[in-house]
């Protein structure tokens, strides 16, 4: 009897084809690839060729150089390594390539460095294109933020902090050189009080070392401890003030930054598993969406969401002509300068203010019954009326500065006598009379806002943002793993956003 065998495929390693198919006859139809392939078919890339220089050996086209690259963040290979080696095998790379086979430093130099002055407009004509095509609207859009880690050392950090109590130490020890140095001048050459050393720089450093040494540095019969620590002093510390002013200029008024990327803050990272937040240092990244495509993205160094919306308002007006209709956004954004600025550019906010969710719990407000906005105005006589009846007069006005420098003006009124009342305590827990501080520009925004959040249309905006912003960031996060930028500094950080927000764009467009 016959042995019964498996029966297997042909498989003919050497098969030689009568016509050899083309690469393209390889790519299924719809394949993401092929949508790669005709938006920046379509792109106006005049942009990108001013930064070739007309002389010089021929490079390749940038054409094909953007459609590798934005395939890679496609399909979630960041790395110019992997790009590279790719473009040799991966059929689609091949394809795009038209099978040339640029370096790694080809591709990081285009990413970095070509890419620098055209990418922004090159996101532009996506989303305009897109928006021709009925996908996504520039007009109505739903803002956020997000944290991603930059590509630095987290165990390199600057903090404003630590040069503030370094300076106070360098303050301490020279006040007391300098007390030592008044006791033990000769009466003829008595010396002056110590300088100011509430701020100190270089020049008041230099100044005060030189006048230490020439007072102290001959003597011979002076304290050891001191003599030394002259002497630590007047190596280290120009020195020390040099670094000290540099790192303050890095800082710009953040509170931290990374050594190896310097534009990088540290942040808190909801990353964990464990739900523990982690300093890391990294980028504020503020996208505005619309049907799940972004429409617009900026890069900030500062991580609340709070004083982003200007710059990311002023870049939707200069990639559009023209502010956002309408804006969705979460209580991160409800500040009485981001509402005043919204209202002047004529945007409809749909934007939570910080309490607007707990104001929407009965429970909360019954447990706050003596709150500021729970009292009566008299407008005639301009005074609030307490819970026990009593006036609250008008006492002054404040004007008060945002860390912007955004000015809110504050009315304050106070209670005539708190001393008897039963409800001292409960009510307030100041010593005095109670005083409330009133801003009525902020509270009749915030009753706008309220208005509108609560209306039919504002319901159903409210919703609709939780599942249009948010899972853009899960999206690009969770399912193709961007975490932490492959490039360091701003400018090369904002070119890669950048190819994240095309490849996004591109990939809902193939979906
Ligand atoms: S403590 Fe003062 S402000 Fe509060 S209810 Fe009594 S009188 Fe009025």
């Amino acid at each position: 009897m016959a042995l019964k065998r498996p029966v297997f495929k042909p498989y003919i390693q050497q098969q030689i084809l009568a016509l050899p198919p083309t690469l393209e006859e390889l790519i299924p139809q719809g394949h993401p690839v092929r949508v790669v392939n005709e938006v920046i078919n379509r792109l106006n890339i005049e942009p990108l060729l001013e930064a070739y220089n007309i002389r010089g050996s021929s490079s390749y086209h940038p054409q094909m150089l953007l459609k590798v690259v934005v395939y890679g963040y496609v399909t979630n290979n960041y790395s110019s390594r992997k790009l590279a080696a790719a473009c040799k095998e991966s059929i689609y790379l091949m394809w795009l390539s038209a099978m040339s086979y640029p370096d790694h430093n080809t591709i990081n130099r285009f990413r970095g460095v070509r890419l620098k002055n055209a990418l922004r407009s090159v996101f532009e004509d996506v989303v305009k294109l897109l928006a021709e095509e009925g996908l996504l609207s520039i007009e109505e859009v739903n803002t956020d933020g997000t944290k991603i880690e930059a590509n630095a050392n987290k165990y390199t950090f600057v903090w404003k902090k630590s040069i503030a109590t370094n300076k106070e130490k360098m303050a301490r020890q020279l006040t007391e050189i300098w007390t030592y140095a008044q006791q033990v001048a000769a009466e003829e050459d008595k010396m002056p009080e110590p300088p100011d050393f509430t701020s100190i720089d270089s020049e008041k450093i230099k100044a005060t070392v030189d006048q230490l040494n020439e007072k102290l540095a001959g003597k011979e019969d002076i304290d050891k401890k001191i003599k030394n620590k002259l002497k630590y002093v007047t190596k280290n510390y120009p020195v020390n003030i040099a670094k000290y002013e540099q790192q303050e200029a890095i800082l710009e008024g953040r509170n931290s930054y990374s050594k190896t990327d310097k534009d990088a803050t540290f942040m808190r990272m909801k990353e964990d598993h464990m739900k523990n937040g982690q300093l890391k240092p990294g980028y504020n990244v503020q996208i505005s969406t619309s049907n799940q495509f972004i429409v617009n993205y900026t890069i900030h160094s500062n991580p609340t969401d709070t004083n982003t919306l200007s710059t990311h308002l002023t870049q939707h007006e200069a990639s559009f002509g023209k502010a956002p209709e309408v804006l969705i956004a979460d209580a991160g954004y409800g500040s009485e300068e981001n509402y005043t600025l919204l209202e002047q550019k004529g945007t409809i906010a749909f934007v939570k203010y910080g309490m607007f969710d707990k104001e929407q719990n009965e429970n909360y407000n019954s447990k706050h019954p003596f709150a500021a906005n729970k009292l009566f105005y008299n407008q005639e006589k301009d005074c609030y009326i307490c819970p026990m009846g009593q006036q609250m007069n008008y006492i002054g006005t404040s004007i008060k500065r945002t860390s912007t420098g955004f000015e809110q003006t504050v009315r304050r009124y106070q209670a005539g006598n708190c001393a008897n009342c039963p409800m001292n305590g409960a009510c307030h827990k100041s010593k005095a009379n109670r005083i409330i501080e009133i801003n009525e520009n902020l509270n009749r925004l915030k009753q706008k806002a309220h208005e509108r959040l609560n209306s039919e249309e504002g319901i159903e905006r409210r919703k609709k943002r939780c599942f249009d912003v948010e899972p853009v960031f899960g999206n690009i996060k969770q399912n193709h793993g961007f975490k932490r930028f492959m490039l360091r500094g701003k400018e090369k950080v904002e070119i890669e956003w950048g190819l994240v927000a095309i490849a996004q764009n591109l990939r809902k467009k193939a979906a």
